[in-house]
Protein backbone atom coordinates (compact mmCIF):
# COMPACT_ATOMS: atom_id res chain seq x y z
CA UNK A 1 0.00 0.00 0.00
CA UNK A 2 1.53 3.42 -0.97
CA UNK A 3 2.05 5.90 2.29
CA UNK A 4 1.38 9.66 2.32
CA UNK A 5 5.51 9.91 2.14
CA UNK A 6 5.67 7.63 -0.87
CA UNK A 7 3.54 9.58 -2.68
CA UNK A 8 4.70 12.75 -1.77
CA UNK A 9 7.95 11.49 -3.51
CA UNK A 10 6.71 10.75 -7.12
CA UNK A 11 3.83 13.58 -6.97
CA UNK A 12 5.38 15.30 -9.56
CA UNK A 13 6.55 12.52 -11.98
CA UNK A 14 2.18 11.59 -11.34
CA UNK A 15 1.02 15.29 -12.18
CA UNK A 16 3.67 15.04 -15.39
CA UNK A 17 1.75 11.92 -16.28
CA UNK A 18 5.23 9.90 -15.63
CA UNK A 19 4.85 7.53 -13.79
CA UNK A 20 3.75 3.50 -14.62
CA UNK A 21 0.47 2.56 -14.99
CA UNK A 22 1.05 0.53 -11.95
CA UNK A 23 1.95 4.00 -9.99
CA UNK A 24 -0.40 5.58 -11.17
CA UNK A 25 -2.96 3.35 -9.92
CA UNK A 26 -1.83 3.34 -6.50
CA UNK A 27 -1.40 7.12 -6.19
CA UNK A 28 -5.33 7.09 -7.14
CA UNK A 29 -6.16 4.89 -4.62
CA UNK A 30 -4.04 6.77 -2.15
CA UNK A 31 -6.04 9.98 -3.54
CA UNK A 32 -9.31 8.08 -2.87
CA UNK A 33 -8.25 7.41 0.64
CA UNK A 34 -6.51 10.16 1.53
CA UNK A 35 -7.99 13.81 1.88
CA UNK A 36 -4.24 15.32 1.98
CA UNK A 37 -2.86 13.60 -0.52
CA UNK A 38 -5.53 15.58 -2.49
CA UNK A 39 -4.87 18.64 -0.94
CA UNK A 40 -1.37 18.44 -1.73
CA UNK A 41 -1.63 17.08 -5.50
CA UNK A 42 -4.25 19.78 -5.87
CA UNK A 43 -1.76 22.32 -4.52
CA UNK A 44 0.93 20.85 -6.42
CA UNK A 45 -0.49 20.12 -9.77
CA UNK A 46 -1.71 24.38 -9.65
CA UNK A 47 1.74 25.52 -8.95
CA UNK A 48 2.89 23.28 -11.71
CA UNK A 49 0.19 25.13 -13.73
CA UNK A 50 1.43 28.45 -13.19
CA UNK A 51 5.01 27.62 -13.53
CA UNK A 52 4.44 26.32 -17.11
CA UNK A 53 2.32 29.14 -17.47
CA UNK A 54 5.34 31.39 -17.01
CA UNK A 55 7.81 29.11 -18.52
CA UNK A 56 9.18 30.15 -22.02
CA UNK A 57 8.34 26.69 -23.43
CA UNK A 58 4.60 27.20 -22.75
CA UNK A 59 2.76 25.54 -25.43
CA UNK A 60 -0.47 27.43 -26.05
CA UNK A 61 -3.56 24.28 -26.03
CA UNK A 62 -5.79 26.21 -27.37
CA UNK A 63 -3.50 27.53 -30.51
CA UNK A 64 -2.57 23.77 -30.78
CA UNK A 65 -5.94 22.67 -30.78
CA UNK A 66 -7.21 25.32 -33.50
CA UNK A 67 -4.23 24.01 -35.90
CA UNK A 68 -5.82 20.52 -35.25
CA UNK A 69 -8.99 21.56 -36.35
CA UNK A 70 -7.51 23.71 -38.96
CA UNK A 71 -5.27 20.71 -40.55
CA UNK A 72 -8.76 18.42 -40.01
CA UNK A 73 -10.59 20.55 -41.98
CA UNK A 74 -7.90 21.08 -45.03
CA UNK A 75 -7.64 17.28 -45.04
CA UNK A 76 -11.46 16.71 -45.65
CA UNK A 77 -11.77 19.30 -48.20
CA UNK A 78 -9.12 17.96 -49.99
CA UNK A 79 -10.90 14.21 -49.86
CA UNK A 80 -13.88 15.95 -51.02
CA UNK A 81 -12.54 17.61 -53.65
CA UNK A 82 -11.20 14.50 -54.98
CA UNK A 83 -7.26 15.53 -54.60
CA UNK A 84 -7.89 18.96 -56.71
CA UNK A 85 -5.07 21.31 -54.89
CA UNK A 86 -7.20 24.01 -52.64
ZN1 LIG B 1 -1.87 10.35 1.87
Amino acid sequence: MLMCRDLARIASDYIDGELGPMDTVSVKMHLLMCGHCRTFIGNLRHSVDLMKAHSSQHVDEELVRRIDERVTESLNARNSDNGKSY
